[in-house]
C-alpha cells in the first residue's frame, strides 16, 4: 500500500504560501473528505510518479488535455524547438495561421477563429460576442455544466425553467445572475418553457454538446437539434462549449458525433497539447463583431503565443494519425467491460457512462442523463473508492462527477493492471 508522507509534508508547506495549498479548487481533496492531495514529481506517457516515489496509472490526464500522454516526444520537441526561437512575441506569427487553418480543416464551422489562453476566456468571449450580435443580454445554460469561472456562468439554477438564476459563487453580483436561466440537460420541454418565457431577451444558449462536467453524458436523440431549431426560431444563437469535447472523441469536434452545428464554439484543453490555451470561433458574420473589425472587445498579451501554437499543432498531428480514435475506443470498451464485470461480481451499485476513451463510474442504480441523477451518485462510496485507488497506484480526479480519460499511451497491460487494482478496492474497501 502506498505511503504519501512527502505529499502530506508538502501540502503543509503549500498552505503557507498558496491559498488552500492548491491553484485550483478541483485539486483539493475536499470533495472526498479532505486530506493532503498527492504531489506529483514527474509524468511520462500514461504514468505519474509522486514525491514519495510511487507510480500511478493516470486517468486524470490533467482534466482532459493530456490525450497524447505526458511528455509526448513530438510535443516536447515542438515546444523546445519553439522556445529556442523565442516564447512570446506580441506580434503575428506564421504558426497562428497554420494552427487556425488546421483547426478549421477539422472543424469547418470555424469560419474565423481567435486564440485566447483558457477555456474560461473562450466561453466568456463567445457570450460577449453573442450579446453584441443579438443586442440581447440573457443566456440559457444547462444544469451541472461547467463553463469556466467568469461571472456569468457561475450561476446556479432558479427554481424552475422560467426562473432566473442565483449566484453560485460569492462575489458574483445578483444583477449578473439575473441574466442567466439554467434548465436541465436533455429536457426539451423545460428549455422550451424558458425560451418562450424570456423570448427576445435571450442572446444565446450555451451548451456542452456532450457533457463532460457531471460525468460523460450524451444528448438524447433529437435534443440538440431541437435546441438549435428553437433557439434560431427565437433569434438566439447557439454556443457549444467544446472545451472538453473538441478532439476528445474524434479528430474534430462533438458536432461530428451529434450531427448538429452551432453558431459559435469555445474550445481549450486538448488543442493546446497541454499548454495554456483557449480558442473560440464560428460564423463569419458573427465573428465580425469582434475587435478590431467590430465593437466587441477581446484581447490578450499571451493570446496565440508561439509555444501554445507549436504544442497545439504537434498534438493535432499526433491525433490525426489513422487509427488513433479507434484505439481509444477499443481500450475504452475494454476498460468499461472489465469494470462492469467487476461491478456485477462484487455486487456494487454502480453504472458507467462512456464515450470512446472517456468514462464515468456513478455509484447509483439510476441511469444518468441529467445532473440531478449524477448528483445522486453516492459520494461516500466514491470517496472510499478514490482513496483505495490512490493507495494502490491509480490516479483519477477527486470528484464523483469527473471522467476517467484514456490517452494514446495507455496499453492493454495498463487496463489489465487497472482492473486488478479496482478488483482489490471493491473486495477490500467498498
Ligand atoms: N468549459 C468546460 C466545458 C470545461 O470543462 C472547462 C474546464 N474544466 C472550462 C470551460 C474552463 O476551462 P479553463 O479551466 O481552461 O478555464
Amino acid at each position: 500500500m502506498y505511503n504519501h508522507t512527502n505529499s502530506k509534508k508538502l501540502q503543509i508547506d503549500a498552505e503557507e504560501v498558496i491559498l488552500g495549498g492548491v491553484n485550483s479548487p478541483s485539486r483539493s481533496y475536499k470533495a472526498v473528505g479532505g486530506g493532503a492531495p498527492l504531489v506529483m514529481e514527474r509524468a511520462e506517457g500514461p504514468y505519474f510518479y509522486d514525491v514519495d516515489g510511487n507510480k500511478y496509472i493516470d486517468y486524470l490526464a490533467a482534466y482532459g488535455p493530456i490525450i497524447t500522454g505526458h511528455a509526448h516526444p513530438r510535443i516536447h520537441e515542438a515546444i523546445t524547438e519553439q522556445s529556442s526561437k523565442g516564447i512570446l512575441y506580441g506580434t503575428s506569427t506564421q504558426l497562428e495561421i497554420d494552427f487556425a487553418r488546421k483547426l478549421r480543416k477539422a472543424i469547418p464551422s470555424l469560419e474565423r477563429v481567435r486564440f485566447v489562453n483558457s477555456g474560461t476566456e473562450a466561453v466568456m468571449t463567445t457570450i460577449r460576442v453573442a450579446r453584441a450580435y443579438t443586442n440581447r443580454n440573457k443566456i440559457i445554460k444547462f444544469e451541472g455544466c461547467y463553463h469556466g469561472h467568469s461571472d456569468l456562468v457561475l450561476v446556479a439554477a432558479g427554481s424552475g425553467p422560467s426562473q432566473l438564476g442565483t449566484p453560485d459563487s460569492a462575489g458574483v453580483p445578483a444583477g449578473v445572475a439575473e441574466d442567466v436561466i439554467t434548465v436541465p440537460f436533455n429536457n426539451i420541454d423545460d428549455f422550451k418553457t424558458a425560451i418562450e418565457h424570456f423570448k427576445d431577451e435571450i442572446a444565446a444558449v450555451l451548451v456542452e454538446p456532450i457533457v463532460g462536467n457531471f460525468g460523460i453524458v450524451e444528448p438524447e436523440e433529437g435534443f440538440l437539434q431541437a435546441v438549435n431549431d428553437i433557439a434560431h426560431d427565437n433569434g438566439s444563437l447557439v454556443i457549444y462549449d467544446e472545451v472538453i469535447t473538441a478532439f476528445r472523441f474524434t479528430y474534430g469536434s462533438a458536432t461530428d458525433i451529434v450531427g448538429v452545428t452551432p453558431d459559435l464554439t469555445a474550445m481549450g484543453k486538448i488543442i493546446g497539447g497541454g499548454t495554456p490555451i483557449g480558442a473560440y470561433g464560428g460564423r463569419l458574420d458573427i465573428m465580425e463583431k469582434v475587435a478590431p473589425l467590430g465593437a466587441a472587445y477581446q484581447a490578450g498579451t499571451m493570446a496565440g503565443n508561439p509555444l501554445s501554437m507549436a504544442a497545439g499543432i504537434a498534438c493535432l498531428e499526433v491525433l490525426e494519425q489513422p487509427g488513433v480514435y479507434d484505439e481509444l475506443e477499443r481500450l475504452g470498451a475494454k476498460l468499461e467491460d472489465g469494470l462492469n464485470e467487476l461491478i456485477k461480481n462484487y455486487n456494487i451499485t454502480a453504472q458507467i457512462n462512456r464515450l470512446v476513451g472517456a468514462l464515468t463510474i456513478y455509484f447509483t442504480d439510476e441511469k444518468v442523463t441529467e445532473y440531478n441523477q449524477a448528483e445522486r451518485s453516492d459520494g461516500e462510496v466514491f470517496a472510499k473508492f478514490f482513496r483505495g485507488l490512490i493507495k494502490r497506484g491509480i490516479n483519477i480526479a477527486p470528484s464523483k462527477y469527473e471522467a476517467w480519460f484514456l490517452t494514446t499511451e495507455h496499453t492493454d497491460k495498463d487496463i489489465d493492471d487497472t482492473l486488478d487494482i479496482v478488483e482489490d478496492v471493491f473486495k477490500n474497501e467498498l
